[in-house]
């Protein structure tokens, strides 16, 4: 038996989120990933303990820094995006605020777009900015014209992410990435609510990927991971990012040119920013997402199936106002979600009620298949008040820009039986006065 599938990327996505980045001979054969739930590691001898951490040896000594079960995961997750390399953290926020920091310093700026996640909002309008990074954000996500208004000398990365929440907008990602480059700057997208199946988010020209592996890569609601993923390729060395030209410099002889040309945003991010800020994922939680990420196609194709019947009912319903789902012919995004996402525009949706606040209150009181809860990307279907919730503590003409509004309720479209879910928010729906 000869286990070749771990490294070979030409084979399918599904095959890949099988093998990947896993090879059983080095493990006793186990086949299922082992959890290598250790602090530490034996160093072996003397000369050994100074390869490693001098990094001219790969292997792991401290935890912190790796660890072989998130090591595959790593491997896998590169895989499935088609990217140089890719790092594990401890959440969703650790991934993209590390990548903050391994991008930008003090005096230097990170263009994003207004319509993100909110704690992505908070790191770049009040945390960041204490550390002298400040954040800008595009008055109109969808004109080019706005990127440019916002972008100058100091601007080190371009942030936008694949599927706005709630109002599921989408950027022209192929635009705003000509944009970057165009200026020497990388782009950097969250694809957490579209997943490598969903978006090939590298084919369109980004640069670093960062997820919330929490939602649909885990899909089972059950940990809290975060990943970076990088395509490599990228222009450090343009005179922008002297941190990446000094990092070479250290570790060229020890790391080497090749793997530092490859992957080194990953190599900086882990040795400096995983290791010494600490946010290191533990191997259990790594293998549970490894788990979850076995069957992510399969899930993926059912979440998109049933959250184009589930938003087609919804646009029938009377008491319902608006439907922001980019799969509906109606959306202002339908041309750019068939260019972008050929498999379906991801399974989260958000509705307006002609009933107002106490609509939304009678819907959330009434689902019985639905759970009201604040995450997404579950097995399970999710339902919650946005303006209530993630949203709030901003300002009411921030949660609009967001297109939140106090009927405005986020569904999170599961892998149930369309028809249970169908029935659940029309008994639902049909309950509101
Ligand atoms: C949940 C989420 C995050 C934060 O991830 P955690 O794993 O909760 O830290 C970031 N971006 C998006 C789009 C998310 O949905």
């Amino acid at each position: 038996m000869s286990y070749e599938a771990y490294k070979d990327n030409s084979l399918g996505f599904t095959t890949r989120q099988l093998h990947a980045g896993y090879n059983p001979a080095e493990h006793y054969r186990s086949k299922a990933v082992p959890i290598y739930q250790t602090a530490a590691f034996e160093l072996g001898d003397f000369d050994r303990c100074t390869r490693l951490f001098e990094y001219s040896e790969e292997g792991h000594s401290y935890v912190r820094f790796s660890n072989p079960t998130n090591d595959v995961l790593e491997k896998r997750i590169a895989s499935l995006e088609g990217g140089s390399a890719a790092l594990s953290l401890s959440s969703g926020m650790a991934a993209i605020s590390n990548t903050f920091l391994n991008i930008a310093r003090a005096g230097d700026e990170i263009v994003a777009v207004s319509t993100l996640y909110g704690g992505s909002t908070t790191l770049l309008n009040k945390i960041i900015p204490e550390y002298g990074i400040q954040g800008r954000f595009v008055e109109n996500e969808n004109d080019i014209e706005s990127y440019k208004k916002v972008i100058n000398e100091k601007t080190k990365a371009i942030y936008i992410e694949s599927l706005g929440n709630p109002g599921m907008n989408i950027v022209d990602i192929e635009a705003v990435a000509n944009l970057a480059h165009e200026n020497g700057i990388p782009l950097i997208i969250d694809n957490t609510f579209a997943t490598p199946y969903l978006l090939r988010a590298f084919d369109y020209g980004a640069d670093i990927i960062c997820y919330s592996a929490t939602k649909y890569l885990s899909g089972h609601g059950t940990i809290i991971v975060g990943l970076v993923v990088e395509k490599g390729g990228f222009n450090w060395f343009n005179g922008k990012f002297p941190q990446f030209e000094a990092f070479y410099e250290e570790y060229k002889n020890s790391i080497g040119e090749a793997e530092l040309n490859r992957s080194i945003f990953t190599k900086r991010l882990r040795i400096r920013y995983l290791t010494d800020l600490g946010s290191h994922l533990s191997p259990t939680s790594a293998f549970y997402l490894l788990q979850g990420m076995e069957t992510l196609s399969l899930r993926m194709e059912r979440h998109t199936q049933n959250a184009k019947k589930v938003a087609e009912f919804l646009s029938t319903h009377p008491q319902v106002l608006a439907v922001n789902y980019p799969g509906l012919s109606n959306s202002p995004y339908y041309e750019l979600a068939k260019k972008y996402f050929p498999k379906g525009p991801g399974a989260i949706l958000s509705i307006r009620l002609k009933g107002g606040l106490n609509a939304a209150k009678t819907v959330l009181e009434k689902v019985r298949v639905f759970d009201y809860m604040v995450n997404v990307g579950d097995a399970k279907s999710l339902i919650v008040h946005s303006a209530t919730s993630t949203h709030f503590g901003q300002t009411a003409e921030e949660r609009e820009k967001a297109g939140v509004y106090e009927d405005t309720l986020r569904l999170s479209i599961g892998i149930e039986d369309a028809e249970d879910l169908i029935a659940d928010l029309k008994q639902a729906l049909d309950s509101v006065e």
